[in-house]
């Protein structure tokens, strides 16, 4: 009784919020939350496979492509797809699609919300992607959350999947007897190499990591004195290109992707390991990767007539790392859109951007660059600081300037942050159809 006034009620705060013109998507967890304290256990022991998708980055790319590609495949499926990925938002998720015939739950969650989600549920298997540096993270910061995730999950019988490339994520594998590596071989990919190497040490025993490859960061091949190594991974990319969508092999297996950026190819690869242990042939899997289109700023790709637009979100120094990187493998002439907000869901301290290598672009061919946000002025001192060679333009109206980066013939390269993502999407979605 409890849990069926639970669901109702949270289904009336869903038509409400909805009707409030939000999105609804914790609320109504948050109500359920509120009359039974155990609905999303109960509600979890309905399904036969629930997969948590976690790390820093690219976790809902990696989740987004693992929903699809079950959905193409007329596999039904529970799937917070909305970005959701805290407690409230994931309780949502199972009372809004929970159906009889529903057995597969799909579960991006924040890596900070693991710990309290694990007290009321237990994941058969967690895909986890990378752990960066985000935010305000500092020095050591990793270290306590990846000792936090590996209290919450051990001893349960959750089988793991891991980024073997990732020290940070391989460690987790003390939390489990069932573990399964992804990786990319060594020369797979010509990576444009990161300044940042913070993690470089071994999260074992703290010495350095002998590297014999690196990918970027700190994914890539390494080992150490006492022993903690990459291991063989049983899925592997052996070699990818961008074109510039990614043309992925994996294990002798090809792919031609509609998404871009070469650090997808890891989400693509994530995904690929969670499919196949879900038991999905190459065939079934291809019908979903090759047909997933980014639909929510996260490296879409808009082409109407002349004009190209790529739009990419970058809340961190490595979200902005690759963001410049992906713009460096355009051949086209470029025209820059970059926006900075710093309400309370970006962070109110900006200094990140100081540890992102825009120098990096005083290498490219670029028309213009239009600087938006709440913040634009920093973000242009910033750019002023790199000695880049183009013109850098002002308009603090995200709208405004969105719409702008239309006037130029150049590839649009639109890097939002947090809070900026949602008004550069909807001018970029508005002023393609107007090119029709
Ligand atoms: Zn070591």
């Amino acid at each position: 009784m409890r849990q069926w006034t639970a669901i109702q009620m949270a289904k009336l705060a869903r038509k409400a919020s909805r009707a409030a013109g939000k999105k609804g998507t914790d609320l109504p967890g948050q109500v359920a939350r509120k009359i039974d304290q155990n609905i999303l256990r109960k509600l979890a022991e309905k399904v036969d496979e629930v997969v948590f998708i976690s790390g820093t980055n690219g976790k809902t790319t990696t989740s987004n492509l693992i929903g699809h590609t079950l959905k193409v495949n007329q596999i039904p499926i529970i799937h917070n797809n909305e970005g959701a990925n805290m407690a409230a938002g994931i309780t949502s998720a199972f009372i809004v699609q929970s159906k009889p015939e529903t057995k597969i739950a799909i579960i991006e969650i924040d890596e900070g919300s693991i710990p309290r989600v694990l007290r009321e549920m237990t994941p058969t298997k967690m895909v986890f992607t990378n752990f960066f540096r985000d935010q305000m993270d500092r020095f050591g910061e990793i270290d306590i959350m990846v000792n936090n995730i590996i209290s919450a999950i051990e001893n349960k019988g959750i089988a793991l999947i891991l980024n073997t490339d990732d020290p940070f994520v391989s460690r987790l594998k003390k939390a489990s007897q069932h573990v399964t590596y992804y990786g990319m071989a060594k020369q797979a990919y010509d990576f444009e190499q990161s300044t940042m190497n913070e993690s470089r040490y071994c999260p074992n025993c703290g010495k350095m990591l002998n590297y014999e490859y690196v990918h970027y960061n700190q994914l890539g091949h390494y080992s150490c004195v006492c022993g903690f190594e990459r291991k063989q991974p049983k899925y592997e990319i052996e070699r990818f290109e961008i074109n510039p969508f990614l043309k992925l092999h994996i294990n002798d297996t090809v792919f031609d992707m509609k998404i871009a950026g070469d650090f997808n190819a890891y989400n693509a690869l994530a995904a690929y390991a969670v499919l196949k242990e879900l038991g999905l042939n190459d065939e079934r899997i291809r019908k979903g990767f090759e047909t997933y289109t980014s639909d929510n700023g996260r490296m879409q790709y808009f082409e109407q007539g002349q004009k190209k637009a790529l739009i990419n979100l970058a809340k961190n120094p490595a979200g902005m790392n690759a963001s410049i990187s992906m713009g460096e493998k355009l051949p086209e002439r470029k025209v820059y859109l970059m926006s900075l907000n710093d309400f309370a869901a970006d962070g109110r301290d900006t200094s990140w951007i100081y540890d992102a290598d825009f120098e990096k672009l005083s290498s490219q061919d670029i028309e213009a660059i239009i600087v938006t946000g709440s913040r634009a002025e920093e973000l242009q001192l910033r750019l002023k600081l790199a000695e880049i060679n183009a013109p850098i333009i002002l308009e603090k109206d995200i709208y405004k300037a969105a719409a702008r980066s239309m006037e130029f013939e150049g590839f649009t390269v639109a890097i939002p942050n947090y809070t900026s993502l949602t008004p550069m999407l909807d001018q970029l979605v508005r002023s393609f159809k107007e090119e029709k």
